[in-house]
């Protein structure tokens, strides 16, 4: 089969034409779309690229005498003879072609396979997608402030076939035919101090790449803080386990949550155990927010003064209930 009869065009074709039906078999025979096609997209990879190029196709032209006016040239001496050939197929060429097309010349630097140039007058800018990512920090950290290093996969569009995958028909040597490409990048985080639980961290431009000019995608960390023995998550609700002192359950009081900024009234005579509900205190994400569900844990300051102990002797003779007696009288 010729160049022409395997892209089903004539030696008349513009390169309108030429162009079109390449496009048509390149997508149908494609290895990635029809693994048996290799060979056969090799094929159209070669006559397309022969034909679309003038100097190539001359040369194609001529060789397998596809130009009638072969035949006209004068018998003359033969290496005259040869040059004027040429000449006459150049410029009837030319105007032939001028006139079929008028897109011709600007044609000729756009070519299919001259990946940078295409690449510049085809697809609209495309913006790079958000990563959304965790970042676990201690509590202490999350007061003090802290540095991370977070690794990104960061993934575009391959810098040699610009995302074809292609070159000239073979496989793009730099991305192996996949048309992506993805590198791992450390970026090193500064957490502010005094950072609130489920609060997201925007690293501007550290997201998706962008294609063909569009503006990167942003890098957001959502800031978790570490669950201890009192902190730990369910859902977006933070389910925290707050120590009261015994006179603070006792005359009730406000309490300033630890890290978190949050504070909330304690009522008087509150026992250990008992549970309040914050509502839209949790963790923040996609416009959603949980609560804080407070425990209270009546637990006995480790240093007490003798003051103390001894106000504690005062209370116990003074204290007329004892606090077992009615234990199963509640139902
Ligand atoms: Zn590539």
């Amino acid at each position: 089969m010729n160049y022409y009869e395997i892209l089903g065009v004539t030696p008349d074709s513009t390169k309108t034409e030429i162009k079109s039906a390449y496009r048509k078999l390149a997508r149908k025979y494609h290895p990635d779309v029809n693994p048996e096609g290799v060979k056969r997209f090799k094929d159209i990879s070669n006559a397309y690229e022969t034909l679309i190029d003038d100097k190539k196709k001359l040369e194609y032209d001529t060789l397998n005498g596809f130009f009638k006016t072969y035949q006209k040239a004068p018998k003359n001496d033969q290496n005259a003879q040869k040059k004027q050939k040429n000449d006459e197929f150049s410029s009837n060429f030319a105007k032939k072609r001028a006139k079929k097309n008028e897109k011709f010349f600007s044609d000729i630097f756009s070519s299919l396979f001259e990946g940078e140039k295409y690449q510049k007058k085809s697809p609209e800018p495309e913006n790079g997608s958000d990563i959304n990512s965790d970042i676990t920090i201690s509590l202490r950290e999350a007061i003090k402030g802290a540095q991370r290093v977070v690794n990104v996969v960061h993934s575009g569009p391959c810098p040699r076939c610009g995302g074809r995958k292609f070159i000239n028909g073979s496989k793009c040597p730099v991305c192996s035919g996949s048309g992506e490409y993805s590198i791992h990048k450390r970026i090193n985080v500064k957490i502010p101090a005094n950072v609130k639980n489920g609060s997201k961290l925007r690293l501007k431009g550290e997201g998706g790449e962008g294609r063909f000019g569009g503006k990167n995608g942003d890098l957001y960390l959502f800031i978790r803080i570490k669950g201890n023995s009192k902190i730990s998550y369910v859902g977006l609700d933070i389910l925290y386990t707050v120590p009261v002192s015994p006179y603070e359950a006792v005359l009730g009081g406000e309490i300033v949550v630890p890290y978190m900024d949050v504070r909330f009234k304690l009522p008087p005579k509150t026992s250990s155990g008992q549970k309040f509900r914050l509502a839209g205190q949790g963790l923040k994400k996609n416009g959603k927010s949980g609560d804080m569900i407070i425990t209270v844990s009546i637990e006995i300051p480790k240093t007490l003064s003798d003051d103390e102990v001894k106000l504690y002797e005062k209370l116990k003779k003074l204290s007329a209930d004892n606090i077992r007696e009615n234990i199963f009288n509640d139902e």
